[in-house]
């Protein structure tokens, strides 16, 4: 039976990518009974019908997925984060690795604009960089308006599904674009979709990065913690996850409890303060559970 990747959803048509060939196919009756919406990057198994189209007949186990965009078995979340305009915000990044983590999916962070930046500012977002690469984060610095060697960077994209995140205006469009110059043609549709982040959600679209497929509609735009658990927020910090078999207490929440060996690393510069500070505020955010950003 012919198998392959879903690419992209349009008008109750899913297009279907198998080695080269795209086949576009309709789901059979077998998803309305079972309630499973096949969703881009869905990989399916399927059945030729009239030449270049075909029927989805079974969706293979997801390895997560997501509703904004609708998207299924991610590898990855790119976070865009400029230098400068807008200003860095460390509050901003976490609040993105926490949505990001707290979904099973593996962060990349991106700083954006690296042109924009004085000497000054270019020692903070070195150490900055430091900071989330001892995390074990991979933290790359781009610019598209020099003629920076963007190789590094699109090497992430190769053989993955991405989605991007960040706020609007840090430079995710021309990103995609200057990874792709193929993506000319659809410029405009894609800072659209990228960029003003009102997009109809259905319409989404994988498109070709570097031998990888990235969404075509950026990801967390909700920066919500609506569906997170307390109980699971620990863990959507890797540096506390990986101490909290040291703290006195199981299941210690590194907030009230004595014998903390996480507020014990903040006391001695293990963990930058902001970091630790962000994790109270999105702490308390999500006990009172209202959104405050
Ligand atoms: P998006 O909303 O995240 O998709 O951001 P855009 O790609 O639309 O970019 C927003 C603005 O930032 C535009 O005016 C871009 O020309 C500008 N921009 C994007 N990348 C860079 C960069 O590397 N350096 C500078 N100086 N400006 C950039
Ligand atoms: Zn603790």
């Amino acid at each position: 039976m012919p198998e392959g990747k879903i690419t992209k959803a349009l008008s109750g048509f899913y297009y279907v990518q198998s080695g080269n060939e795209l086949y576009r196919c309709r789901g059979r009756g077998v998803f309305r009974k079972n309630k499973v919406n096949p969703l881009v990057g869905d990989e399916v198994e399927f059945e030729f019908s009239n030449p270049g189209e075909g029927y989805i007949l079974k969706v293979k186990k997801r390895k997560n997925e997501l509703i904004r965009p609708p998207i299924a078995n991610i590898d990855q979340a790119v976070i865009v984060v400029s230098a400068t305009q807008p200003d860095f915000s460390t509050l901003l990044l976490d609040r993105f690795l926490v949505l990001i983590e707290s979904k099973g999916i593996t962060p990349i962070i991106f700083i954006s604009k690296m042109d924009t930046i004085k000497e000054e500012e270019e020692k903070l977002i070195q150490q900055y960089k430091n900071d989330y690469q001892s995390i074990g984060y991979s933290v790359e610095t781009i610019s598209t308006k020099r003629s920076d060697d963007l190789s590094q960077a699109m090497d992430y994209f190769k053989n993955k599904i991405s989605v991007i995140a960040g706020q609007s205006g840090v430079g995710k469009s021309s990103m995609l674009n200057a990874f792709n110059p193929l993506l000319s043609l659809e410029t405009n549709e894609i800072s659209r979709s990228l960029g003003r982040g009102k997009h109809t959600t259905r319409h989404v679209e994988l498109i070709d990065i570097n031998g990888g497929l990235v969404a075509d509609t950026p990801g967390f735009s909700s920066l919500e913690f609506s569906e997170l658990d307390l109980e699971y927020l620990p863990d959507c910090f890797p540096e506390m996850r990986a101490l909290s078999e040291e703290c006195k207490f199981r299941g210690c929440m590194h907030n009230k409890e004595p014998k903390c060996a996480v507020k014990v690393a903040v006391d001695e510069d293990e963990i930058p303060v902001y970091r630790y500070n962000h994790y109270l505020q999105f702490y308390e955010e999500i006990q009172n559970r209202k959104p405050r950003y």
